[in-house]
């Protein structure tokens, strides 16, 4: 093992007000709590708190941009290195999944819908199936986990842990129609003709966000969102130039360069990445180079043309492959299907503060709602709304 959790859980000084909690994470997991049960030889307790908290503990540990949230926010790291707080919640939440006894209550008679099966959809799933809900899943891949699956690598998130959640939310009764989209045969007035009490849409933000430039439709030339979702099916060459600096383009690169291009270059606007510093520190090391102040201008068959912000000149870049990786928006496929469904000021579906969208027992969160964020914003959030779901079918 890289680190040694049980040092790292010596070194957490147990302190009386937790930045690691109460500032530094989004869904504040009672980290000083999870140390001390850890260390007093109750794992299995420690991992019931995480699961309770935070149903999707074991991927947050891996995912979340820890040195800027707990870990930035640790005592221990003013003055040298904080806590390893992630491979400790990690190490809890992975070595107990299989053993975690979830025990739904009794059956309510009620059924719910879920659209989308990646972090919003799993968290809201769980979360009712527990309180006695009869869940079925609809979710277009033909597995779950949505960006979890088909975005982040496998050398970022093992594949397994979503398969290991499949059978657990199978076990909790669970149903799923992969490989079915809402809004196209069947809609959600359709869900709510056959009985589902209630809807939650969580089918996040897939639509990859355009550049503008010409060229952006030629055949060397390909989306982050797209690439990722399967990677093996690209053959990109020696050179490929990425677009954007965001953990999207460290992925795109690194996976890139995994698949045997050679010259992998990310093209930054400006003079810094948007990216976390630990995903950008990997990305140099697998081998990736960054060219800084390099605006697009447009991209032709033999490469993209970029303008030198400082000297003004443009030049064309021989490349084998482009790369676009400067985020994604909802797509609206639902709500292209349904009318009624308002957006909000930034084109992203419209919720009030229950979550609930301007169709009445329709609700939704995760990046469907607030645009491309994290797996642990569309959790915290989903937690919350499936209190809302749960109160509005009680009171039908
Ligand atoms: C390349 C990349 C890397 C990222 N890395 C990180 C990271 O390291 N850490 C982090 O915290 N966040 C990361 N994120 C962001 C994070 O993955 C998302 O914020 C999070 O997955 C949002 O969860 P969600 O459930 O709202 O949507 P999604 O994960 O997008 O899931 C939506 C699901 O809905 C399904 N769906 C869509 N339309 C329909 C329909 N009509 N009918 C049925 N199903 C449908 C989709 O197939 C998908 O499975 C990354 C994002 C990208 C693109």
């Amino acid at each position: 093992m890289s680190v040694h959790v049980i040092d790292e859980a010596n070194r957490c000084l147990g302190c009386a007000n937790p930045r690691c909690r109460e500032n530094g994470c989004p869904i504040h997991t009672n980290i000083p709590k999870m140390i001390k049960l850890f260390k007093e030889n109750q794992m299995m307790e420690a991992a019931e708190m995480l699961f309770a908290n935070n149903p999707l503990s074991m991927v947050c540990s891996l995912v979340c941009n820890h040195e800027s949230q707990c870990e930035g926010n640790c005592v221990r790291g003013i003055k040298g290195e904080p806590v390893h707080i992630s491979s400790i919640e990690n190490y809890i939440s992975d070595s107990c999944f299989e053993r975690l006894e979830l025990k739904p209550a009794p059956s309510n008679g009620m059924k719910a819908a879920v659209i989308g099966a990646g972090p919003a959809g799993i968290t809201i799933a769980i979360i009712l199936a527990l309180k006695g809900y009869s869940i079925t899943v609809f979710e277009t891949h033909d597995k779950i986990g949505g960006i979890l699956r088909y975005g982040i690598p496998e050398f970022r998130l093992p594949k397994s842990i979503l398969d290991r959640y499949y059978k657990k939310m199978r076990e909790l009764g669970i149903k799923f129609r992969p490989n079915f989209s809402i809004g196209g045969s069947t809609g959600i007035q359709d869900l709510l003709n056959d009985g589902y009490k209630s809807v939650f849409i969580g089918t996040g933000a897939w639509r990859p966000r355009k550049l503008g430039v010409p060229g952006e439709t030629f055949g060397n030339v390909f989306y982050a969102i797209n690439y990722l979702n399967n990677p093996d099916v690209y053959e990109l060459g020696d050179k490929v130039a990425i677009i954007g600096a965001g953990n999207a383009a460290m992925d795109v690169a690194r996976t890139a360069i995994r698949h045997g291009s050679k010259e992998v270059v990310v093209y930054v606007r400006g003079e810094e990445v948007s990216a976390s510093k630990s995903e950008f520190e990997y990305a140099k090391v697998d081998g990736v180079k960054f060219e800084y102040k390099k605006q697009i201008v447009r991209i032709l068959d033999e490469g993209p043309v970029f303008l030198d912000t400082e000297t003004g000149e443009e030049t064309l870049v021989p490349a084998d492959s482009v790369i676009i990786a400067i985020s994604q928006v909802p797509q609206d496929r639902i709500v292209t299907h349904e009318k009624d469904l308002k957006l909000n000021e930034k084109g992203n579906l419209y919720t009030n503060e229950s979550g609930e969208t301007s169709l009445p027992g329709v609700f939704a969160s995760g990046d469907v709602v607030t645009g491309a964020k994290t797996v642990v914003a569309a959790v915290a959030v989903s937690k919350q709304i499936a209190e809302d779901m749960d109160r509005y079918m009680r009171e039908l």
